[in-house]
């Protein structure tokens, strides 16, 4: 019964209608995969007529495509391999400069593809990509997805805290208009591992993943409107995650917990300030929510700035001084931070980034 009322107040949040259901994953790896699974069986329901939990895949299941940004989380191939379509079946849409899915690149893919006679199963847009936070334009993504008959899936596993957030809730605009929505309460709502939800429009899809088992769920029960739980979740047996979620919003409330997503959002504006300001650096983009992207830049003799990055991180952690976050983008080494702390002060990234610098210096002109 706690679980339906945490599920309900979280379709709240997202602003779906009634029709709308949840049901607590183990992450986001796992409510992506119920996403898409939901829609490839959509699609074969509603273009063909075709029980995929019946039959399989039909014949025509060659031509079904996923797509994605490049920024997408690797999931979504995953996914597809997994639900017998090849991790071949994503078509990855190329990023802006903020590494949001274009949607001028989306619509050409989706006319192209009309061409082919290919299938558009589902668009992902992802809202706070795991690498920078970036939010995909979702009204927009929305709108070429409804023309194109596609299922919408915003892939909401790091974004999905703003729906707390007084300050930047309007950032995931258009998350109602999605088919379904991945949630991660494991990342910036602070619960500890695993907590995530999956969350779909119409809960009547969920019929996909339905089974009755005598001993467990038969559909008497159901009948005399008794919860169950089993027939919307890929795990049979599973933990009680949304006691851990109902016990925080009983201790901090709503607004205590908004208030904390901010705070890491107005941290990583700060770091993002610094860094443009100290010359040593290269800021690669405008943090959307805790994630700061940079690199060090060397203007010495240290030529390979990539292993200039890479050796920064090791000396601060050979020396007990910070683990420093890092990423690749467009093949270059790049540091990263995650402000998921609320507790922590401008100060301490002031005096982290002050640390990089000098670690810099220091591994560039050979001084120890
Ligand atoms: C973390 C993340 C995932 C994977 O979620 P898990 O909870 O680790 O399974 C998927 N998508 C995005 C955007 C993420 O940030």
């Amino acid at each position: 019964m706690l679980e339906l009322a945490v599920c309900e107040w979280l379709c709240g949040e997202i602003g779906f209608p009634r029709s709308a259901g949840a049901v607590f994953t183990a992450g986001g790896t796992q409510s992506n995969f119920m996403g898409l699974l939901l829609a490839r069986d959509y699609a074969l329901a509603s273009r063909w007529n075709w029980s995929v939990q019946q039959n399989g895949l039909p014949p025509q299941a060659s031509r079904l495509r996923f797509i994605g940004s490049e920024m997408a989380h690797f999931t979504v191939e995953k996914s597809a391999f997994q639900l017998g379509m090849g991790s071949e079946a994503v078509i990855k849409v190329p990023v802006d400069r903020e590494f949001r899915m274009d949607t001028i690149a989306l619509a050409d893919t989706l006319a192209r593809m009309q061409k082919e006679e290919l299938i558009p199963v589902a668009i992902v847009a992802t809202a706070g990509t795991t690498d920078f936070g970036s939010i995909d334009s979702l009204p927009e993504i929305a709108r070429l997805a409804r023309t194109a008959s596609a299922w919408l899936h915003v892939d909401a596993a790091y974004g999905s805290a703003l729906l707390l957030s007084n300050t930047h809730r309007s950032k995931l605009q258009g998350i109602e208009l999605a088919d379904s929505v991945s949630v991660d309460f494991h990342k910036k709502f602070w619960q500890a591992i695993s907590c995530a939800a999956f969350v779909v429009r119409d809960a009547a899809q969920l019929r996909h993943l339905e089974v009755h088992a005598d001993y467990l769920n038969p559909e008497s029960q159901e009948e005399a409107g008794i919860p169950n739980l089993v027939g919307r979740s890929l795990a049979t047996t599973r933990r009680f995650d949304a006691l851990k979620l109902w016990v925080s919003f009983q201790l901090l409330g709503r607004e205590k917990f908004g208030a904390m997503v901010d705070r890491t959002l107005e941290l990583a504006k700060h770091a993002a300030v610094r860094i443009r300001e100290m010359k040593c650096f290269e800021l690669l983009h405008e943090p959307q929510m805790g994630c700061v992207v940079f690199r060090y830049v060397s203007k010495g003799p240290y030529a390979d700035a990539d292993a200039l990055n890479q050796r920064i991180r090791e000396r601060m952690f050979e020396r007990g001084e910070a683990v420093l976050g890092h990423t690749r983008v467009h093949g270059r080494q790049c540091l990263k931070f995650t402000c998921m702390n609320p507790v922590t002060t401008e100060h301490d990234l002031d005096a982290l980034l002050e640390r990089i610098q000098v670690t810099g210096k220091e591994l560039e002109t050979g001084s120890t």
